[in-house]
């Protein structure tokens, strides 16, 4: 999602891509003092309509992740608020008959460490961004020597901007590595999560997938997947703590989020996993896809408000 959009939502107006500035001196400049979401907008050719997924549980998150780094909660509210609006503003002015990947952000414009109402001025946006066509073979990862900051310095469990630096050096390993992506261990030495996804493992007949306790973002495509293995295919879902070497004997390993979507992991620091098959993550990746694409039932009928447009 490199190319800039002609439009953003921004202050709750649509402005052209260059009117929504900050400034160098901002707190979001310097510190990265924002929270923001990712959501995905598919577009369903037949209804000729977008469908954003768990929109709702998107902007609860935003909101936590608001709480978490005490931005004033009047005033995060109301812009949590707007965002929900803007989110089908933005995506009927795109006019992109195609998916979309969209990112509301909150942020600190004036003020510093502020955290009671009047304290700080707040800003929000949401950027949109084409995402066809989709990627889709699967990928190779190694295990980052990085480690998931733990929930005692930044919390996973808020999508703010600054953490996301934690992912940079990984992402420079993996690459320098040739590979696609990077693993990251927490710090008890046992695996948390990517820098855009959960991760989970096939043992036989179970699927296993770290707890919130173990340095991961609470997923909202790790939640729908759970929910499609136990309820569509009556599979057994662990969430427990996954040592480092059982990534290399797991049957298949496969990532989710909602950029990523469901995502084979075909090979762990060079080592193939699966043998070239991976049954239960291409089934569930073939299911959440089609789920996106109208072409059948979700488990929960909220995951996908529609925006005509
Ligand atoms: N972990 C991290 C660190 C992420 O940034 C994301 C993307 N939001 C995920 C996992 C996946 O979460 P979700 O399924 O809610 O997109």
């Amino acid at each position: 999602y490199e190319k800039a959009p002609e439009t953003i939502w921004w202050n709750g107006s649509l402005v052209p891509w260059d009117r929504a500035r900050v400034h160098v001196t901002s707190e979001v400049a310097m510190r990265g003092t924002n929270v923001f979401e990712g959501l995905r907008a598919y577009w369903q050719p037949e209804s000729e309509q977008h469908v954003v997924v768990h929109l709702h549980r998107h902007l609860a998150r935003l909101a936590q992740s608001a709480r978490l780094i005490r931005l004033p909660q009047a005033e995060s509210a109301e812009s949590v608020a707007r965002l929900l609006d803007g989110v089908p503003e933005l995506i009927r002015a795109l006019r992109h008959r195609g998916d979309l990947y969209l990112r509301p952000t909150l942020y600190i414009d004036e003020g510093r460490y502020g955290w009671r109402s009047g304290q700080v001025k707040l800003g929000c946006y949401i950027a949109g961004y084409p995402t066809d066509p989709r990627v889709d073979r699967p990928m190779s990862c190694v295990v980052s020597s990085w480690r998931r900051s733990p929930d005692l310095a930044v919390s996973p469990l808020a999508k703010v901007g600054a953490a996301y630096q934690a992912f940079r050096l990984p992402r420079i390993e993996a690459a320098m590595a040739g590979a696609d992506e990077a693993i990251l261990l927490n710090t008890n030495d046992t695996v948390a999560e990517t820098g855009g996804a959960a991760v989970f493992l096939v043992r036989g007949d179970t699927v296993v997938t770290p707890p919130l306790a173990d340095g991961v973002l609470d997923g909202i495509t790790r939640g729908i997947v759970i929910d499609l293995l136990r309820s569509r295919w009556g599979m057994k879902v662990v969430e427990r703590s996954v040592p480092r070497s059982e990534l290399y004997v797991a049957d298949e390993v496969f990532v989710c989020g909602t950029l990523d979507e469901v995502r084979i992991v075909s090979s762990v620091d060079a080592v193939p996993i699966g043998g070239g098959t991976w049954p239960v993550a291409e089934g569930v990746r073939a299911l959440y896809l089609d789920i996106c694409a109208g072409q059948q039932d979700p488990v929960d009928p909220a995951m996908l408000h529609t925006v005509s447009s």
